[in-house]
Order: C-alpha cells, then sequence, then structure tokens
C-alpha cells in the first residue's frame, strides 16, 4: 500500500523554450492528472521523467536545457511520456569550426576571508588529511602490501596520534603490459603523480616485487625526483643574486625479491621499518590556518539521473563558481559526458590555445572509442534511462552544469598534474573510480560526488562529499548521502542555498573537523589507472 502522494502534480521546466518538462513527484504522476497550467496526462510519468508540453511533430527537435536532446520518431500527444524510445539522437558536433574564447567577460566579485585548517607540504600543496600512503609498482605485492598495512596500523599508527591513516596504493598496472607503447605513459604518471598527492604530505615510499616491467627507476626517474632549492647569498665572487642547485633524494623502495628477504615475515619488518621515518615526519606536522584558495576540489558525478541535471548538479556548479570566486582549483571531467556541450566548453576557454585543447583531448576520446566500434552513447546505463534521461546528449547538458559559468583556464590531459589554480577540464573517463583516481593525480584534496540512483562510492586517498538529487535517496541513505540537493525539486531551497551549504561543509571537511559519510563508514573504492595502451 502506498501513502497518498502529499504533494500537488509538481513539473519543472529547464529553460523557457523547452517543449517538455520533467516530473518531480515522488513515484512519477497517473495518467489523467492535470497540471497546474491545465495540461492533462495522457500517460502515466515516472518520477525524473519527461512530459510532452506541446503537441511534438515526427522528426521536431525535443527540447530541454533549450538544446535538441533528440528528435521525435513520430508524432507525440501533449501531456504525452517522451522516453528514449520515442527519440532519435543527434549526432555528435565536429569538432571543427568551434567558438573559442567568446564567451563574455566573466563579471563576479572576488570572495575573500574563508578558510580552512589544512597541511601545508613543501612544495606548496596544501593536503586536508594526512595519510601515510605506501606506493607499489605492481600488483604482485597488492597482498603484501595489505598485511603489512594492517600490521602498521595495529601496531605503529597508535604510537603515531597525528597521522589520518596508512593505504597501499594498490592497482591492476605494473607488468604483463606493453610499457613502451605510447600510451603507458598514461597509467604510469596517473600512479607517479598519485604518489605526490597533497594528502600524503610528500613522503614516498614504494613496495616492489623486483622482476616487474615497471621498475621503481622508471616509476621515479631521477628528474622527477629532483628538488629545486634556490637561495640568495652571495658568491664568491662577491655577486650576490639568486643561486640554483638540485638535490636527487634517493628512493625508498622494499624489493620484496631482494636476497636478504629470507621468509614472508621478512618483507613484512622491512615495510614496517621503512614506514617508520615517514610516519614520524606526518606525525610532527599540524594543521595551519590555510586560504580557500588552496582547495583543489574535483567534481564528478555517478548514478545520475534526470534531477541530477536539475538539483544536484547546480548546485555543484554554483559552488564551483564560489571556490573560483575565492581563487581556489575546480577540476570537472568525465570526457563523454562533456562531450555534447563541447561548444560550450571551447567558447568559455580563456584562450584559443586552452579551447584548442580541449577539441584535441575529445577528439582523442572520440579515436579511443572508435578503436573500440563504440562512441559517446555507449556512455548510458540501464539505471540512468530508468532514472529518465533519455541518452547521451541529455545526460551531457545536466553535467557539464557541475562546472559553473566561470571562464575554463586550464586542460589536463589524463594523469597530468594540475600546474595552477582555476577551472581546469581534466579529461578523464567517465567511470567513477577512474575519474576519481585520475582527478587524485592531479593533485585533488576534497572530491564531490553527485547521484540520483545511488552510490555508495567512496575513496581511501581524500575525503568524498556526496550529493543525492532527490530527497527520496537522501531519505532512505540518511546515512550515506551528505547533501540533500533534492530539497530545490520540493521547493524548500534554492540552487543558490544549497551551493553555500555545499561551500561551507566543504571547509569544515577539508578542516578536519567533519568526516564525510563515506569517510565515517571507510568506504573505499579501488584506484583504477587508465590504460589505453595494450596488455600483454
Ligand atoms: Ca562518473
Amino acid at each position: 500500500m502506498s501513502a497518498p502522494n502529499p504533494r500537488p502534480p509538481l513539473t519543472i521546466r529547464m529553460h523557457a523554450a523547452d517543449n517538455v518538462a520533467i516530473v518531480a513527484n515522488d513515484g512519477g504522476l497517473p495518467a489523467g492528472t492535470v497540471l497546474s497550467d491545465g495540461l492533462t496526462l495522457v500517460d502515466r510519468v515516472p518520477q525524473g521523467h519527461k512530459v510532452a508540453l506541446s503537441a511534438i511533430a515526427k522528426d521536431a527537435a525535443v527540447l530541454r536545457y533549450n538544446v535538441p536532446i533528440g528528435y521525435a520518431l513520430k508524432d507525440i500527444a501533449a501531456g504525452a511520456w517522451v522516453h528514449e524510445r520515442l527519440l532519435h539522437m543527434p549526432e555528435a558536433r565536429a569538432l571543427t569550426d568551434l567558438p573559442k574564447a567568446t564567451a563574455q567577460a566573466w563579471k563576479a566579485e572576488p570572495l575573500e576571508g574563508y578558510t580552512f585548517e589544512g597541511y601545508r607540504n613543501a612544495d606548496g600543496s596544501v593536503g586536508t588529511r594526512n595519510i601515510l600512503a605506501i606506493t607499489t609498482t605492481v600488483q604482485c605485492v597488492a597482498g603484501v602490501v595489505d598485511f603489512a598495512v594492517q600490521r602498521i596500523k595495529a601496531e605503529l599508527l597508535p604510537r603515531y596520534p597525528h597521522v589520518d591513516d596508512v593505504i597501499g596504493l594498490e592497482h591492476a598496472y605494473g607488468c604483463g603490459v606493453a610499457i613502451d607503447a605510447p600510451d603507458a605513459i598514461i597509467p604510469i604518471r596517473t600512479l607517479r603523480n598519485i604518489s605526490k598527492n597533497p594528502n600524503f604530505g610528500g613522503e614516498v615510499m614504494v613496495v616492489s616485487l623486483g622482476c616487474e616491467k615497471l621498475q621503481p627507476e622508471r616509476l621515479f626517474p631521477p628528474e622527477q625526483r629532483a628538488i629545486e632549492i634556490v637561495a640568495t647569498h652571495a658568491d664568491n665572487t662577491g655577486a650576490t643574486g639568486q643561486f640554483y642547485s638540485q638535490t636527487i633524494p634517493a628512493l625508498d623502495v622494499v624489493c620484496l625479491q631482494a636476497e636478504q628477504h629470507v621468509g614472508f615475515m621478512s618483507m613484512i619488518d622491512s615495510v614496517l621499518a621503512s614506514a617508520v621515518p615517514h610516519l614520524e615526519r606526518l606525525n610532527a606536522r599540524r594543521r595551519e590556518t590555510i586560504p580557500a584558495s588552496e582547495l583543489v576540489v574535483g567534481v564528478q558525478c555517478g548514478g545520475s539521473d534526470a534531477f541530477s541535471g536539475v538539483t544536484a548538479n547546480p548546485a555543484v556548479g554554483y559552488c564551483t563558481d564560489l571556490l573560483v570566486r575565492a581563487g581556489a582549483t575546480v577540476m570537472f571531467s568525465e570526457t563523454t559526458e562533456v562531450r555534447d556541450a563541447i561548444e560550450q566548453m571551447t567558447a568559455r576557454a580563456t584562450s584559443p590555445e586552452i579551447a584548442d585543447a580541449m577539441a584535441r583531448e575529445m577528439a582523442w576520446y572520440d579515436a579511443y572509442l572508435g578503436r573500440g566500434q563504440a562512441d559517446r552513447s555507449a556512455n548510458t546505463t540501464p539505471g540512468n534511462k530508468a532514472g529518465g534521461l533519455s541518452n547521451i546528449v541529455e545526460k551531457a547538458m545536466g553535467s557539464i552544469i557541475k562546472s559553473g559559468t566561470a571562464p575554463i583556464s586550464g586542460v589536463l590531459s589524463p594523469g597530468e598534474k594540475l600546474e595552477h589554480k582555476g577551472l581546469h577540464y581534466a579529461a578523464t573517463p567517465a567511470s567513477d573510480f577512474i575519474c576519481g583516481t585520475l582527478q587524485l593525480a592531479a593533485g585533488m584534496n576534497l572530491h564531490v560526488f553527485t547521484t540520483g540512483r545511488g552510490t555508495p562510492y567512496g575513496l581511501a586517498e581524500c575525503p568524498v562529499i556526496k550529493v543525492a538529487t532527490r530527497t527520496d535517496l537522501a531519505r532512505r541513505w540518511h546515512d550515506l548521502m551528505d547533501v540533500n540537493a533534492g530539497r530545490i525539486a520540493d521547493g524548500d531551497a534554492t540552487i543558490e542555498d544549497t551551493g553555500w551549504e555545499l561551500f561551507h561543509l566543504m571547509l569544515e571537511v577539508a578542516s578536519g573537523r567533519k568526516k564525510t559519510w563515506a569517510e565515517h563508514w571507510k568506504l573505499h573504492n579501488s584506484l583504477v589507472l587508465f590504460n589505453p595502451a595494450p596488455i600483454t
């Protein structure tokens, strides 16, 4: 027995020119329902699904976000349910003749005075957590590292109360791969850059097997370990100025196949002994007051529904604008989910070169999908469609909103590290774990994840704030969702209110004063390296 629907019929139209709106009511609305504008539903329309606001002739555009999300395969009556089987999807826009850096100048006041308590690193980056991360060169050592991590947590960590956690950076890469193939640079630099994530305090500790293709020296070649020391003083001729020198620290590696290891326990003892100096240095660190400009936020969505682009993603987009105004760094990603927004993206680029870099990343991804005889339409899931998203075009229009309205000042190829602040397009697959892994490599110290269908996603490396698109999900998953953006569809909060709520929550979580639900329950998804190169 379901309770009578307590709310009057509610539909949401995203743009005045749209000829469809989505049904907001829990459980959807039955045929015969009269909407507030007098339109009568001719079909039952599930929650999150679209209703035709006027008659749509065969071949006419179905408009949502004032964008053709498809063309009618047959005449659609006013009040009918508009689902994916009635739509023909538009072709992807060609990557030529794109508008480049043509958007009007962004007028937004700088946001000053917001701070959090974080860990300042030697390279200038700032951690939101203080974690010992053990890098692995190959999957073969994962079991040993897991065993050692449990021992470190039980026996060593209690002596180092200022260290939040100890984790193994485990992955499926490292051997059995074409390591000299051009695209192998992606998984290799991803792993290298994750090891330098701001939440690990600059401590790099490696466990290697010995015979693997990804040798420690290949993962961290000397030029990657070099620390540049800049000093201003007089030289022996009496001239004063800035002098540069480089030191190359030794790599701290435990190699399981090393002669010294006799028996499994000797390997575990080596890992524990190696961890001690890292734990001592991490334990000596303290949080200090840091401007909000040092936040590096990766935004992502997963398990999307038609509300993603109505509630959670617009609230995240509003918060993205707040962060950019505060001088912080925000990355949006998920290439297949923004491919259909390429024109908007290149128009918002800060220069023609940035626009060209976006088109280059999209072209690379089109070709990557093409090699597998797929295209962007392979992205949408059964859950997306059950949630009301007809196709990737509709999904993309709801996804790009996470990027807000600020100019896009940087583009990262998969696995690259950030070099400056501001809003970035970090090109990654949309796969939740691969996107999160690549955003960690870029230097993310806080992650925001929106979901409509619901996912318990979490990362051991960085806090993940999860935002529910619907109140129904937030109610059922009350101890997994950190923010309920469904209140926007209920009429109980505005996009602006929810964006500010998220912004304030970020500062609390970044400071360690508040834990996310994923942290509370220790829900940690695996790192998944993006490897477009062949496996041997
Ligand atoms: Ca995703």
